[in-house]
């Protein structure tokens, strides 16, 4: 028989909520895009938050294995300004270690009996079925059906989504250049003796370079500009030639008057992508709730990277999974009523700080913004627990 949830996306999200449901005994399937487990093994370094993140692994009963992954030791902030002077260190420990993507999203497989993924099922639409059960329609012909609940997890672009709100994400008006240092690189030696553990961010005149060491001992480098929303597609930059999209980003136009040490970051790396940063209207975090179909995660509230989106993410699919076993698989709708009414807060309040920390990080007067900021938080935290 069918299982009567299905979820769409085996990202973070909704592959948390199926081990969830696996451990809550309850039967549901996931349809994802990606040909096979191994079809996309990119992605950069999460930092897993110790109220949000780790909380919903160790409700999965995941949270020891999570920890012989976790990387404590890259748990470091550093802030520096553009001539490359560090201004601004917390590595006091914030429970905040360290998790490729990769690694999170095998382990959450590696928790789920392989025949409730079926990989290569790109979403297009959903309908109501002539059962009045949800019926997915997938971008090669073919159908499922037979759903009492439909849980739109296919992040950003989720094709779950306009069937519960007309809202879209948003074009922030900046883009995260990616590229990355490799251990064989010959500048590896001097990335590990300058840069270290953990993730660096350097700001000025509006920009910013970060870097992010991962797993693998590599490093990423990103690279944050304010540029319009088809600056790589619209061809002003052919990310695939590095040479000249190394000339471009060391120009005057992005980082020609950045320290030097800071331009060798964009000299020596290699293998650049683009990352439009899109939002969701906080305002639009809430919909009439449409019997049999949700969204979690970005699906539902998609924000500029603020160290919390994978958080985000994983807690909707804690929060919803603990309404669905509460209420049992006969009243879906009231649990998915009670999980959307805290989400549409949650998430919208995480829309708005990705916003607020945008323009912390994007401030023309370079770093102090940001570390007025967390000066500000640190002493609120310290007031509240002495
Ligand atoms: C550059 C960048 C850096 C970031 N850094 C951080 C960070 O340091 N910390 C942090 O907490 N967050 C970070 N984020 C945000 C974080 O990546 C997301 O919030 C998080 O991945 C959301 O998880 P999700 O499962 O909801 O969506 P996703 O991770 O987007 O997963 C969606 C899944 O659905 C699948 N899918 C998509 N469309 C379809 C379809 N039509 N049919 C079937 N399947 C589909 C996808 O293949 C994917 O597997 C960053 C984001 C960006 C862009």
């Amino acid at each position: 028989m069918t299982p009567r949830i299905a979820i769409v996306g085996a990202g973070p999200c909704g592959l948390t909520l199926a081990r969830l449901l696996e451990c809550k005994g309850i039967e549901y399937v996931v349809y994802e895009r990606d040909e096979s487990e191994v079809a996309n093994r990119r992605g950069g370094s999460l930092d897993i938050h110790a109220e949000t993140g780790q909380r919903a692994l160790k409700e999965a009963g995941l949270f020891d294995e999570f920890k012989k992954h976790a990387r404590y030791e890259d748990d470091v902030f550093t802030i520096a300004n553009q001539q490359g002077e560090r201004v601004f260190q917390d590595c006091q420990g914030s429970d905040a270690p360290e998790m490729d993507r990769v690694t999170l999203r095998q382990m959450l497989l590696d928790s789920i009996p392989k025949d409730k993924i079926r990989w290569g099922h790109p979403l297009k639409s959903t309908a109501l079925g002539e059962d009045g059960h949800r019926l997915l329609q997938f971008q090669d012909g073919t159908s499922a059906s037979g759903f009492k609940l439909v849980i739109g997890a296919d992040g950003a672009w989720s094709k779950v989504r306009p069937s519960v709100t007309q809202a879209k994400p948003q074009y922030s008006g900046n883009h995260y250049i990616e590229s990355r240092i490799s251990p064989n690189s010959l500048y590896y030696p001097i990335m590990v003796s300058k840069v270290g553990a953990g993730t660096l961010m350097c700001l000025g005149s509006s920009k910013e370079i970060v870097t992010q060491r991962q797993g693998d001992g590599s490093y990423r480098i990103y690279l944050g500009i304010t540029v319009p929303e088809d600056f790589v597609r619209g061809g002003t930059v052919d990310l695939t030639d590095t040479e000249s999209t190394r000339r471009l980003f060391l120009s005057s136009a992005f980082f020609g008057d950045w320290a030097d040490d800071l331009k060798d970051l964009i000299r020596y790396s290699d293998d650049f992508r683009s990352w439009p940063l899109y939002y969701t209207d906080p305002e639009a975090v809430g919909w009439k709730h449409v019997p049999g179909l949700t969204l979690a995660g970005d699906a539902a509230h998609v924000a500029v990277p603020n160290g919390e989106g994978v958080n985000c993410a994983m807690v909707d699919a804690l929060e919803l999974a603990s309404k669905v076993a509460a209420y049992g698989i006969h009243d879906l709708d009231r649990a998915v009523a009670e999980y959307e009414e805290d989400m549409f807060r949650r998430g919208a309040e995480h829309v708005r700080d990705g916003l607020k920390m945008a323009a912390l990080i994007r401030h023309e007067d370079g770093p102090s913004a940001l570390i007025s900021f967390f000066h500000d938080a640190m002493a609120s935290a310290a007031a509240q627990t002495s």
